[in-house]
């Protein structure tokens, strides 16, 4: 009993040690914070409202349903723009919030597919958020995630362009990763991730392609999208 009772004092005594070196701080309102939810304070988390699903037009028959945590502002813009050391947890608390916000936990998919950064930039930046945020998910669903789709080109990041210009930006410059994908993962349920969505653009170009392997279910998750 008394074992017990020393075991739950030292690690009473040891979480608070850690609390003071390593003090949780809210990514939107960057405030020290004691009650912190997906990297925000209590205040921050409850700012975020529902959003309801989009269908984006891909082909004449086919449309693919759109889930999003949020709308693209504060707090969930701050975590998708977080920088540097902080970048892993934003990616994290993204994830879990597509997961705590969205019907996504309500569907069934096989595996899911993040949008891919062009290896230039990923060279740059050393991780791709839209695959950080498929893990989170993918652990969620006890599902894989495969990084199916390649970058053919180097595209202008999206934010900085115009509504025209971003939907010529992203047209075709999505490939199957491997030719010999279109047979392994054929006719299987997609989920398709992405930190942003502006237009549409991007979702719906990668889309084109994954139609290729005979989706049963095509539909997409995003952090936030652009209202
Ligand atoms: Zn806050």
């Amino acid at each position: 009993m008394l074992k017990i009772y020393i075991l739950q004092l030292t690690y009473a005594f040891f979480n608070q040690l850690y609390q003071l070196v390593f003090p949780a701080y809210c990514f939107c309102c960057k405030q020290f914070c004691t009650i912190n939810t997906y990297g925000l304070c209590n205040a921050c988390s409850l700012q975020i409202a529902p959003v309801a699903t989009i269908d984006i037009v891909i082909t004449k028959n086919i449309s693919v349903t759109v889930f999003a945590a949020s709308f693209y502002q504060d707090p969930v813009k701050m975590l998708i723009l977080a920088k540097q050391y902080q970048q892993m947890h934003a990616c994290k608390a993204i994830g879990e919030l597509i997961w705590a916000k969205t019907d996504t936990r309500f569907q069934e998919f096989d595996l899911i597919v993040p949008i891919p950064l062009h290896w230039t930039r990923y060279a740059k930046r050393g991780y791709n958020q839209a695959e950080e945020i498929a893990h989170v998910l993918g652990n969620k669903m006890h599902i894989p995630v495969v990084n199916l789709l390649k970058r053919t080109k180097a595209t202008a990041f999206q934010a900085t362009l115009s509504k025209d210009a971003r939907s010529f930006n992203v047209a075709d410059v999505f490939a199957l990763a491997k030719e010999e994908y279109k047979n392994i993962y054929k006719n299987k349920r997609i989920l398709l991730v992405d930190d942003l969505l502006t237009t549409g653009s991007t979702i719906s170009s990668a889309s084109k392609i994954l139609l290729e392997l005979k989706p049963t279910i095509l539909k997409a998750a995003v952090g936030a999208r652009v209202q």
